[in-house]
């Protein structure tokens, strides 16, 4: 679910950014605006997408740090219903069994 999460801001923020890099190039080649000053605007959109491809990568690394964080949890086999269970649970969440804390 967070993973999920962290995966779709990830992408969306990339994706924005690939697209005001784009920006300029797309609006020069275009004639919508036959008398744009193009650095000015490229400029402009490059910090833009710089800002954008940043949050992209910081969201990636705290997704990666909080997948890696939720996978190397300790889990155990619950003696009841035999699934995986949080080694530091007190109640089998899928049977209720009481488990005894080690
Ligand atoms: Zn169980």
């Amino acid at each position: 679910m967070e993973r999920q999460f962290y995966k779709v801001v990830t992408i969306f923020l990339i994706w924005t950014s690939i697209g005001w890099f784009s920006f300029p190039f797309l609006v020069r080649a275009s004639t919508i605006a036959p008398d744009l000053r193009f650095p000015r605007l490229l400029l402009q959109a490059t910090v833009v997408a710089l800002l954008y491809a940043c949050a992209g990568i910081i969201t990636l690394i705290l997704g990666r740090y909080r997948t890696t964080k939720i996978q190397s949890e300790k889990l155990r086999q619950c003696p009841q219903c035999k699934k995986r269970i949080r080694a530091d649970a007190v109640i089998c969440p899928y049977c209720l069994t009481e488990l005894d804390t080690e």
